[in-house]
Order: structure tokens, then C-alpha cells, then sequence
């Protein structure tokens, strides 16, 4: 009879699609979760000199200028 208790215990592993959760696409996106990237290892952690960011919900990459421009908008 294992046919029977497979049915309710076989899990695919794929979650189902939630409508409260919007996929992070890049049109939309805000990216207010911007990391700053640095090809310098000494620039690192000075955001002023960082070569580019990324967004990390939509991981759209933006020019140091977008970047700086989104950061100013936050502060
Ligand atoms: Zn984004």
C-alpha cells in the first residue's frame, strides 16, 4: 500500500507561487538595496569610490552614478 501514502507525502520542492510576493524585477524595483562594488581592494568600504553597484532584490547592476544618485535620494 506504499502507492497511497506517497500521494501525500511526495513533495516536488517547488514552492508555490505566492501573490504577496512580487518578483523583483528590474522595471519595477526600487533598488534600495544597493552593495556597492569596488575593483580596488584598498577602495573598499568607501562607497564614493566604489566602480559600481548592484542591486541585491533585483541584482540589476547600475553605474556609480545611478548608484550614488539612489543613495543620495536615501540618506
Ligand atoms: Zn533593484
Amino acid at each position: 500500500m506504499s502507492w497511497f501514502s506517497r500521494s501525500k507525502t511526495d513533495k516536488s520542492g517547488e514552492a508555490p507561487a505566492k501573490p504577496g510576493m512580487a518578483k523583483n524585477d528590474p522595471l519595477t524595483c526600487t533598488h534600495q538595496a544597493l552593495a556597492p562594488r569596488w575593483d580596488r581592494a584598498e577602495d573598499m568600504g568607501k562607497t564614493a569610490l566604489a566602480t559600481s553597484f548592484v542591486c541585491e532584490k533585483c541584482h540589476h547592476p547600475l553605474t556609480p552614478d545611478e548608484g550614488r544618485a539612489i543613495l543620495a535620494l536615501r540618506a
